[in-house]
């Protein structure tokens, strides 16, 4: 097994110097791993992590800047329109279970929720149901090729979204969503609107987080909240896996955080994490090793050229291999053995709800 987990590096004796962390502004900050490429496709640069000792946070070294978007977002990152068409009729029967126990228009009740975690845990189609907020108003930011937005919609919600690629957008499109081309950065939004604002797998890729969130924050409706899905930076993935570990997703993802960290992100734009939960998900475990084999592979035989085909079982290009019996029962047991990880706070995955400071 190649070397997963290097010796700290104190930056100060490495010549090259590491910018301030992107959450808290410190500069005592420690180098992970060195010599990093992207993992998924063949892109050009050599990356490093960086880990804050004053937050906790994890973040690429150098950042991408928005000139470099298509250079590391590629077509194949998203799904088409065509892909959500198909998934969604398979998920017919679930759709609708969903829409008539789960759907916005209900209430949600300290048993329902508390059935709903415990659900959540195992399956990635329950932990991707809406939010119970009561029917109002939504904004997705990286609405992708539109999947969730699609459901939300479809569940009673008025749900809009933004999204950055000119590909994902298009996708958008053809399947007839509000969803706007542009940055957050660039994004107009109604102060003040939106009862629910949902960032999945969306606030690790921003490059400047203190930005976006105060945007998110001015937004908010009085008693709004953000519902945020993201790696989660104490799991035990980054501990089995190390540099190989999925949730890095290097250079895309700008910064890992540690629910440490997003307090003090959220602490430095007047937000508040009310709520953590961690989620176990096999899927990052299965790309995760899928990227240390391939390393193990490599030192064999040489270099081969990633090809996206790593991005196993994620909601942008489900390995069509795990779609068989097998598969799926595989991610079953390895969700279940995961349980543990996750009431330990050690998920792979976080899920959290934050709000205003100010409605606390
Ligand atoms: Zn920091």
């Amino acid at each position: 097994m190649p070397s997963a987990q290097p010796a700290l590096q104190s930056i100060a004796s490495d010549p090259r110097a590491c910018p301030a962390c992107p959450v808290c502004g410190s500069t005592n900050v420690q180098i992970r791993f060195a010599d990093c490429r992207d993992l998924l496709f063949p892109t050009p640069g050599e990356f490093r992590v960086a880990a804050c000792t004053a937050c906790d946070a994890l973040f690429c070294d150098p950042q991408i800047t928005p000139e470099q978007f298509d250079t590391y977002y590629l077509a194949s990152y998203y799904p088409t329109a065509e892909q959500i068409r198909a998934r969604l009729r398979t998920k017919r029967f679930t759709r609708w279970a969903l829409r008539r126990f789960w759907g916005a228009a209900r209430r949600d009740t300290a048993a329902r929720a508390a059935l709903r975690r415990v659900l959540s845990l195992l399956s990635v189609r329950l932990r991707m149901a809406p939010p119970l907020h009561g029917a109002g108003r939504l904004l997705e930011i990286g609405c992708s090729s539109g999947e969730k937005l699609f459901i939300l919609r479809d569940y009673g919600w008025r749900a809009e979204g933004i999204e950055p690629s000119a590909d994902a957008h298009a996708e958008a499109e053809k399947l007839g969503l509000p969803a706007r081309h542009c940055s957050l950065e660039d994004a107009n939004l109604e102060h003040g609107a939106y009862d629910v604002i949902e960032l999945t797998h969306v606030l690790e890729h921003l490059i400047d987080p203190i930005g976006g969130l105060s945007k998110l924050r001015d937004a908010l409706a009085p008693d709004g909240k953000i519902l945020l899905t993201l790696p989660n930076g104490r799991g035990v993935g980054l501990k089995a896996f190390g540099r190989y570990w999925q949730g890095l997703d290097l250079p895309r993802h700008c910064v890992v955080y540690t629910p440490t960290a997003l307090r003090a992100l959220c602490s430095r734009v007047g937000l508040e994490v009310r709520q953590v939960r961690n989620l176990v998900a096999p899927e990052v475990i299965i790309g995760s090793a899928k990227f240390a084999l391939n390393a193990l592979r490599a030192d064999a035989h040489g270099p081969a050229e990633p090809n996206g085909a790593d991005r196993c079982g994620s909601r942008y290009q489900p390995d069509r291999k795990l779609k068989n019996l097998a598969g799926r029962l595989a991610r079953k047991a390895i969700a279940v053995a995961l349980l543990p990880t996750a009431l330990l706070g050690r998920g792979e995955v976080m899920h959290i709800e934050i709000g205003r400071a100010d409605n606390a």
